[in-house]
């Protein structure tokens, strides 16, 4: 059956058969005409954040299964609020899809978009369905911070180190794996998966402000190079960054030497890692760390150091020191649509 033939309110009566129902500050989901949501107890802040999924532009039918695009677009959302060190409170989806798209396929979208909200204590509080030219997923989610202390781009200060959950470039080498229709190879299948469904870093976030120190962070969106310079830039600061400490995996250093890649570009400049960067004084960078590993698993390494803002952004590499520009990778995607 064909989207068209199913028609908005077949499709939401669908969705709210499956979806989880009203928790924690959430007290009314879908159903009315808008959700209701308890203000949050003192001492706590809102976060508040939006990303749009556009077919041809971030991502392409040919080799994304419904499911991981429905699991992606909340996950990329997510991210964004562990990156703030938060919570998620509740979510929206709004999805335009084509006449012609498959009820399916819609399904899974959908039940792979639940999944993640089943996962990360995030309901779906409610949502908007339209008929479009192409696929678009609009996402929206709230979440919960200590009051005063969602951690921020602006607040590094020279001498701080900068550290990276990892690896990093995975996502980029799976994209390229799959492009070159390499991605049900079983060699690829950390990589692919990096870039079909990847993990909001919400239990790392969670686990390095369990123990104290961190003084500003970001998600790793757009490539290391890029959120450098975004935290040096909002910060009024400069920033080192030390080329042979950036983690790589040995998937990602195999695939790029088979492809004629280079594994430290991809980290640096691929993007959609979905892995968190942050600063600490160097006192409390081993005790974040290792929090972080001991609560997820996840490799957490030393990257860099803040610097004054006369330094600029460098990347230090065999003992010489070059500018760090926030780059697109071209051959990926262009930035900034
Ligand atoms: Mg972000």
């Amino acid at each position: 059956m064909k989207m068209a033939s199913l028609g908005e309110f077949g499709f939401i009566d669908l969705v709210r058969a499956r979806a989880h129902g009203p928790r924690g500050l959430l007290s009314k989901g879908i159903g009315d005409d808008a959700a209701v949501i308890d203000c949050p107890p003192a001492g706590k802040q809102l976060l508040w954040t939006v990303d749009m999924l556009v077919e041809g532009i971030h991502f392409d039918l040919s080799y994304t299964p419904a499911r991981l695009l429905g699991r992606k677009s909340l996950s990329v959302n997510l991210s964004d609020i562990a990156a703030m060190g938060g919570e998620p409170v509740a979510c929206l989806v709004s999805v335009g899809f084509t006449k012609q798209t498959d009820v399916d396929f819609a399904k899974d979208l959908m039940g792979g978009f639940l999944e993640v909200a089943g996962a990360h204590s995030c309901p779906l509080a409610g949502g908007d369905t339209v008929s479009a030219p192409q696929i678009v997923i609009d996402v929206t989610v709230l979440g919960v911070a200590p009051a005063g202390e969602a951690y921020l781009r602006s607040t590094a200060r020279p001498g701080e180190l900068i550290m990276v959950t990892g690896p990093l470039g995975d996502s980029a080498a799976g994209l390229e794996a799959l492009k070159r229709g390499l991605g049900r190879e079983d060699s690829w299948k950390t990589l692919v998966s990096a870039h079909l469904d990847p993990v909001p870093r919400l239990r790392e976030a969670a686990a390095a402000r369990s123990a104290g120190g961190v003084r500003s962070m970001m998600d790793i969106s757009d490539g290391l190079a890029n959120e450098v310079n975004h935290i040096a830039r909002e910060s009024s600061a400069g920033a080192v960054i030390w080329a042979d400490r950036i983690p790589l995996s040995s998937a990602s250093m195999e695939l790029c030497a088979e492809a004629g890649l280079s594994a430290l570009d991809l980290a640096l400049y691929g993007g959609e890692d979905y892995e968190l960067v942050f600063t600490a004084e160097a006192r409390d960078a081993q005790r974040i760390a290792e929090a972080i590993r001991d609560a997820t698993g996840t490799m957490v390494a030393v990257v860099g150091e803040v610097v004054d803002a006369g330094k600029g952004v460098k990347i230090s590499a065999g003992g010489r020191e070059s500018d760090l520009l926030p780059l697109a990778y071209d051959h990926f995607r262009a930035r900034g649509e």
